[in-house]
């Protein structure tokens, strides 16, 4: 018997695969190696787009217990360590949820399992080989060693990906051995706390701003009060002298005084655990050579890694990656891809890729020690009081500035783009944008006078769905969504004319794989 599709590996990237095949209507099979959840604190929190596409999905509402949509920050940010004012801008791209990575795996599991995926726990890949018509993986499993054979395997594996290693896959980048981050959950004086900004104001030295890293001559610092956590602290040094001794809070308190150049007192957290103390020396930046090799796809970190100090969280990327290979893969499997559809998922997210990671060194590169660093960082700050130069950096952290290539030629600016949330107005009553994308299908949204879109025959589709509707604001009047949330084709016109419908029918043929008229009858999505 042959799976359709196989993850390898359940952590947030695979299992937020697993959710958007079972969407489209495949259901994967994930192998993941451990028995349970991992209990590594790795993730303190999602930052960007991100938190936009999950809210697409409904998943927002489950993150963050609340039932109202994303809001940006609006307020003050940071790029680098130095103050981004983003209310300079007319719209923030900066959306950030506070969840640990533990909770985004647990809530994307629910919703797989919802969703009929079968989650294989305690199985691990170790072993493939691929043919013509499927790849061969051999697993073993709790008591037992097997083969599966899949149509595709998707390596959502980690930076260690064995999906990467057994597929001869590359991994070139560069290791930074010159960065020693320390963390700890601890206890700070309370007395410390701000209670208007929820700033650390630490005697001596000032005050650091919850959440936002803060970087001195020595070295880089931040505070993070997550909720319902104690406070998590962390420095980044560089150079720091190697020690093989286990990591411990004293060594945490003579790094912060380095950093700081006063004494911070940090003591045991209060709780149950588990409770973060490490030290982490040197990072990794990589990006695949390929994120394919024939029916084997990467995702998430087997396709790239960072070092993160700079910021440029891991999760923006990589839950995107599986937003984009889901619904492309699923609709090669019901037979409904138009060609070339599958290729664009390395040059899509390839590009995203090498745009996170300049945002990752860039960031680094700013907040590193030194004078001539604090040369530069003064001339950026002279920069930032330009509200375009925050515009760019604000977009480049949120990776907002990703702009697919959609083959048009003089396109509306939002095509290529992930559309705007919008308020709408249907005969259903008042919805986003956001709540119609749901169920990850591609969607026509009309909002032409007299739904001139959703009455023209040939535009009705089984693979489209259309909804008409009114908004609040004048333009676009018309937009195609592709299920990730990307524009793939909009209009600003109240009554689009032949020329316009024509592209419109040429995006849907390019990238849904209709064809011409339609000879079974269109979905005109009730909306509930
Ligand atoms: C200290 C730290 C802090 C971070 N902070 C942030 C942050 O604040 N925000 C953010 O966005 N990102 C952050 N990141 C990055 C983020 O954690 C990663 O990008 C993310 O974990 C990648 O998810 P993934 O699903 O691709 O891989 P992983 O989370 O590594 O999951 C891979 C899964 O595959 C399983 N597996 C591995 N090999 C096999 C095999 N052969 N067979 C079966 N299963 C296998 C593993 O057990 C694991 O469960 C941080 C990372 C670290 C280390």
């Amino acid at each position: 018997m042959i799976t359709d599709v196989v993850i390898a590996g359940g952590g947030p990237n695979g299992l937020m695969l697993a959710c958007e095949l079972s969407l489209a209507g495949v259901r994967p099979v994930v192998l993941e190696r451990l028995v349970e959840p991992s209990e590594e604190p790795k993730a303190n929190g999602l930052l960007g787009q991100v938190v936009k596409v999950l809210d697409h999905r409904g998943l927002h509402e489950r993150l963050s217990g609340s039932p109202h949509p994303p809001r940006p920050n609006s307020g003050y940010f940071m790029f680098g360590a130095m103050g981004l004012d983003l209310s300079l801008l007319r719209d923030s791209p900066v959306y950030a949820l506070p969840v640990p990575q533990r909770r985004i795996v647990q809530v994307l599991q629910e919703r797989a399992v919802e969703l009929g995926v079968e989650i294989r726990r305690g199985h691990e890949v170790v072993g493939l080989s691929q043919d013509d018509d499927a790849v061969t993986i051999d697993v073993t499993g709790p008591g037992e060693a097997y083969r599966l054979r899949t149509r595709y395997l998707v390596g959502a594996d980690g930076a260690h990906s064995t999906t990467r290693k057994l597929s001869g896959i590359a991994f070139p980048g560069v290791t930074y051995d010159r960065m020693t981050v320390r963390s700890a959950h601890t206890r700070v004086p309370a007395e410390w706390v701000d209670p208007a900004t929820g700033a650390l104001n630490v005697p001596g030295h000032g005050a650091v701003l919850p959440f936002l890293p803060h970087r001195t001559e020595h070295g880089g610092f931040s505070y993070a009060p997550l909720p319902g956590h104690p406070p998590l602290i962390s420095t980044t040094e560089w150079d720091a002298p190697a020690t093989d001794a286990p990591m411990s809070l004293e060594e945490l308190r003579e790094s912060v005084r380095r950093v700081l150049g006063v004494d911070v007192p940090l003591d045991p957290p209060d709780g149950a655990g588990p409770h973060v103390l490490r030290r982490l020396t040197g990072g990794n930046t990589r990006i695949a050579e390929r994120f394919t090799d024939g029916r084997v796809f990467l995702i998430g970190d087997a396709a790239h890694v960072y070092a993160a100090t700079g910021g440029g969280p891991g999760l923006n990327l990589g839950l995107q990656d599986a937003v984009n290979l889901g619904w492309k893969l699923a609709a090669v499997i019901r037979g409904s891809a138009p060609p070339g559809l599958l290729d664009s998922y390395e040059t899509e997210r390839r590009s995203a890729a090498e745009r996170m990671v300049l945002n990752a060194q860039a960031q680094s590169a700013l907040i590193a020690p030194g004078s001539d660093v604090t040369g530069l960082r003064e001339v950026f700050t002279e920069l930032l009081s330009d509200r375009s130069t925050v515009q760019r950096l604000a977009d480049l952290l949120a990776g907002a500035d990703v702009r697919y290539d959609t083959g048009e030629h003089e396109a509306h600016p939002l095509t290529g783009r992930f559309a705007p949330d919008m308020d709408l107005d249907t005969p259903a009553g008042p919805v986003r944008l956001a709540e119609l994308t749901r169920n990850a299908r591609p969607l026509l949204l009309d909002l032409t006078e007299e739904a001139s879109l959703a009455e023209t025959p040939a535009l009705r589709h089984d693979q489209v769905d259309i909804v008409t509707a009114r908004s609040r604001i004048p333009a676009p009047t018309a937009l195609l969504l592709r299920p990730d949330g990307y524009v793939a084709w909009a209009s600003a016109s109240p009554r689009p004319d032949p020329k316009e419908i024509e592209t419109l029918g040429a995006a849907m043929r390019r990238w849904f794989g209709v064809s011409g008229p339609a000879h079974t009858r269109g979905r005109e999505r009730p909306l509930t």
